[in-house]
């Protein structure tokens, strides 16, 4: 999955970013309000990281200008802040959660599964439909109730499928949820990625619509929740 993390500390923008690729983030790093607004308007992000006070402009403001465009990207606020004031601001032009600095970073990444997982609407982690489920939490992955390994990639992959079964996702908009700027990304790389996940999913997992993308059916998963 990509995280847009918009961040002007070189020490911490540089440490988030190392921890959030071990996790297996795609991670866009950004250190000012106004390049910030730009990423944030072209990618397609599973979350954004803000802090509020930025260089050029205020996190407030970048947050403000793409509520206003009706971008409903969950936002976690990162901010050494510790006021009142700055909390409630950002809360009030839209985002999810906060956390104060310091934190740890398992804090970070149970508070980016939490807005995630609200803005998908469910309360539980796991999402699938009768063939597949993918915990978020653990990142365990059933196939018809036998676990799965996927590698980041996949795994991101198919969590956007996922998150609108029978929807198709064009080559571009998968592209975009799994790859982060600069990482070459070869013409056939989603065929082959896709390709792989068949032999673990089974052959029908994932459908080619052909000339528009790909989907996998709908329907809701049948024991979610229910990965120990
Ligand atoms: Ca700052």
């Amino acid at each position: 999955m990509r995280v847009l993390l918009v961040e002007d500390d070189e020490m911490i923008g540089h440490s988030l970013k190392e921890a959030l690729s071990t996790q297996g983030w795609s991670v866009d790093w950004v250190k000012d309000g106004l390049l910030a607004q730009s990423a944030w308007a072209d990618g397609d992000y599973a979350c954004v990281l803000l802090d509020l006070g930025l260089p050029k402009r205020d996190g407030v403001e970048v947050l403000r200008h793409a509520r206003t465009r009706g971008d409903t990207t969950p936002v976690l606020v990162l901010t050494a802040r510790d006021g009142v004031d700055d909390r409630v601001g950002g809360l009030d032009v839209g985002a999810d959660d906060y956390l104060v600095k310091p934190y740890e970073v398992r804090e970070l990444l149970a508070r980016m599964r939490a807005v995630i997982r609200r803005r998908d609407g469910s309360a539980h982690s796991v999402i699938g439909n009768a063939n597949v489920q993918l915990d978020l939490t653990t990142r365990e992955v059933l196939v018809q109730g036998e676990r799965a390994q996927l590698s980041a990639r996949e795994f991101a992959l198919l969590h956007a499928l996922l998150e609108r079964p029978g929807a198709i996702l064009s080559r571009e908009q998968l592209e975009n949820r799994i790859y982060g700027w600069g990482e070459e990304v070869s013409s056939n790389a989603v065929d082959v990625l896709i390709h792989g996940m068949r032999r673990k999913l089974g052959p029908d997992a994932i459908r080619n619509v052909r000339g528009l993308g790909w989907r996998v059916s709908g329907g809701s998963a049948t024991g979610a929740g229910a990965v120990a």
